[in-house]
């Protein structure tokens, strides 16, 4: 039913675990604990200079890099050194759903590809993905903007992108994607807004389904 589609590109941060999780709001208290170490800050000022950053910067890193020459990747790192054990509820049947779709599987995140090989690990399901498209990849483009998606499929060697599917919670970025010539399938509960009529799934465990309506 499915061999219609050559490529998976799957999102991670809340379409391989629910939604509501709150991964972010974790990593945001690391960007404070990193501020807080690193320039000798209290917690307050380490908040506050992150906000000021985010007014000034597309990002905290690249205003700290800016203003304070900070380490890119030791900034990174840090961060994203969230305890996902708490955060995630586990997910056994992950492994056995990603091992029984024939096609390439490649993580394609707006967050950096130490988060998502994190994220891939906790869940036993890395070996099924053969490559990471993060961030870094598409600057200075995130998945919230259409140029990244060219970016993506000449990084993938100009494959067909109607043989492409991406799968991701956020409606903008399956509009992005169906705008590429993608397919797209839309992780999430919540209803959708503007009309578009992706095929959607409540959680990543009806992918299997939602790749059968995409081939019908
Ligand atoms: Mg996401």
């Amino acid at each position: 039913m499915t061999k219609n589609f050559e490529i998976l590109l799957v999102d991670v941060d809340r379409t391989l675990y629910p939604f509501e999780c709150n991964v972010w709001d974790a990593i945001g208290e690391r960007i404070h604990d990193f501020i807080h170490l690193k320039l000798g800050l209290s917690k307050e000022e380490a908040r506050q200079l992150r906000l000021s950053l985010r007014e000034r910067y597309p990002t905290t890193w690249q205003g700290l890099n800016e203003e304070y020459d900070i380490d890119k990747d030791e900034y990174l790192r840090f961060v994203h050194e969230v305890d996902l054990t708490s955060l995630l509820p586990p997910n056994p049947a992950l492994p056995g759903l990603f091992a029984a779709l024939p096609q390439k599987k490649i993580v394609f995140t707006n967050s950096t590809r130490y988060h998502a090989g994190r994220v891939l690990d906790y869940f036993s399901i890395k070996p099924y993905f053969s490559d990471i498209i993060d961030v870094t990849m598409i600057s200075p483009y995130t998945k919230f903007e259409r140029e990244a998606f060219p970016l993506a499929l000449e990084y993938l060697g100009n494959p067909a992108p109607e043989g492409c599917v991406m799968i991701d919670d956020e409606e903008s970025i399956i509009d992005n994607a169906v705008a590429s010539g993608m397919q797209g399938v839309l992780v999430n509960a919540a209803p959708q807004q503007n009309g578009h009529s992706h095929v959607q799934i409540p959680s990543i465990n009806f992918l299997a389904e939602a790749l059968a309506r995409l081939s019908e």
